[in-house]
């Protein structure tokens, strides 16, 4: 907004009065001669009677002659003392106000750090001899490094601290020596880990999710992506919240990969479902089912809200409206989606069962009671193997979509979807994966 309002006062400004550049000039290189031909007898009020330009215009030349001083000045980073010298003496005779003069000057040094630090972080790494030179531009206008870069921080550096972070993590993965690399310019520059975690702490999140996207993506979460998801929660120090959510998509994904090896939960035995002795149960859950049925006027689809539970060798919908159980040997294809398990079953229309769990689970448990069960491979039409999207795919379209839901912009709970089902002739190219949110994702399988 800041922006906007100035754009339109320089704009309404050049409408009104547009010679004023032109005589702006003039009045700045009129009023420098003058200082430099009469030294120490010039006045300013003797100019300004002479001159005849008003005194808006000579109140703008003044502050525009120092700045040009200093960022001549600063050219190479520091300000000697001949240099200091002059600057004071251009404040005094031009009556430039001491606080605006001294907020001019920290500008410029600010900006001089801002390009040295960028300079000296270039390889990642600050050296002391790098330090040094930071710390001549912080006594230049009388701070120690320290204070220096605190009152940098509290504006621009933050934003500084967050892009060498981004280059840190570049491609959803933190380099370790980047990251210690950061750490020791942190502590360097004299600002405490605290500081660093607090500026990085939005990305380091956006970084988390990334990395359990990629791991969802296939559904596996191999030991390497697991050890970083856990370092991450460490090194960032996160809050409870956030670690939280990142332990509960861990277990989550160490079910699943699990149930791929044909390790099952064992649960107890859920109250008011009708499961036989000696029946293991391995998974259970609310869930809805959406039973297709054929009539005469065509398909009907009739929605039942129960829970289902899965064991050893059948699936179970339970709800007070209709439920159904099926043995695993009567199934004759499946596949599952995200929350969706869809069903077909001998000589009956295909079924699909949405669970309500926050993690695509349920179907891994599924298949891999079925598989432990039948000793026999069912046809797949939707099987991990195909769904799996390249690293470089993934990459790409992380990027295209900024970490964010392609719907609605969430930044948490992403998955990489497939726009046209692979089950539908869907392929891993970068057209056809986009990045949605998990109740996105499920509100796009609900249009199945
Ligand atoms: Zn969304």
């Amino acid at each position: 907004m800041k922006a906007i309002g100035e754009w339109i006062r320089k704009a309404t400004r050049q409408v009104l009065d547009p010679d004023r550049e032109e005589r702006l000039n003039e009045v700045v290189s009129l009023l420098y001669r003058d200082m430099q031909s009469a030294g120490e007898k010039f006045s300013l009020a003797q100019f300004k009677k002479e001159c005849g330009y008003t005194d808006h215009d000579v109140e703008l030349a003044k502050r525009r002659i120092y700045q040009t001083l200093l960022v001549r000045a600063w050219q190479d980073r520091k300000v000697t003392a001949a240099e200091q010298k002059t600057l004071e003496w251009v404040v005094t005779r031009l009556h430039i106000p001491r606080a605006e003069a001294t907020q001019l000057h920290h500008l410029a040094a600010r900006e001089c750090f801002a390009k040295s630090l960028s300079c000296a972080m270039d390889d990642g790494a600050l050296s002391g001899e790098e330090a040094l030179q930071l710390e001549q531009i912080a006594m230049s206008v009388g701070m120690s490094l320290g204070e220096f870069v605190r009152m940098y921080f509290q504006n621009e550096g933050e934003d500084y601290l967050r892009g060498i972070f981004a280059a840190c993590a570049e491609g959803g993965v933190l380099a370790d020596d980047a990251w210690s690399r950061l750490a020791a310019a942190t502590k360097r520059l004299g600002l405490s880990r605290r500081d660093l975690l607090s500026a990085v702490k939005v990305q380091a999140e956006r970084l988390i999710e990334h990395v359990l996207a990629d791991a969802k993506s296939d559904g596996e979460l191999s030991e390497s992506e697991e050890r970083v998801l856990k370092k991450l929660i460490t090194t960032f120090e996160l809050d409870s919240e956030s670690a939280n959510y990142i332990k509960k998509s861990i277990a989550a994904l160490q079910t699943i990969r699990n149930a791929r090896r044909g390790k099952l939960p064992s649960l107890e035995r859920p109250t008011g479902i009708a499961v036989r002795s000696g029946e293991i149960v391995h998974y259970h859950s609310p869930a809805t089912w959406m039973q297709k049925r054929i009539l005469k006027s065509g398909e009907q689809w009739d929605q039942h809200v129960g829970t289902v539970t899965i064991t050893d060798n059948r699936l179970l919908f339970s709800s007070d409206t209709k439920s159904f159980d099926v043995r695993f040997g009567k199934i004759v294809s499946h596949n599952g989606a995200t929350g969706i398990v869809r069903i077909q079953r001998m000589e009956k229309p295909e079924s699909y069962i949405r669970v309500e769990e926050d993690e695509p689970i349920a179907y891994s448990i599924f298949e891999g009671s079925l598989a432990l069960s039948n000793q026999t491979r069912l046809s797949q039409q939707d099987g991990a193997p195909m769904r799996h999207i390249p690293r470089d795919v993934r990459q790409r379209v992380w990027q295209r979509y900024g970490g964010r839901c392609a719907e609605c912009s969430a930044n948490q709970y992403l998955e990489f979807d497939h726009v046209i089902p692979v089950a539908k002739g869907g392929s891993n190219t970068d057209a056809n994966v986009q990045l949605l949110c998990r109740k996105c994702n499920l509100k796009k399988s609900d249009l199945i």
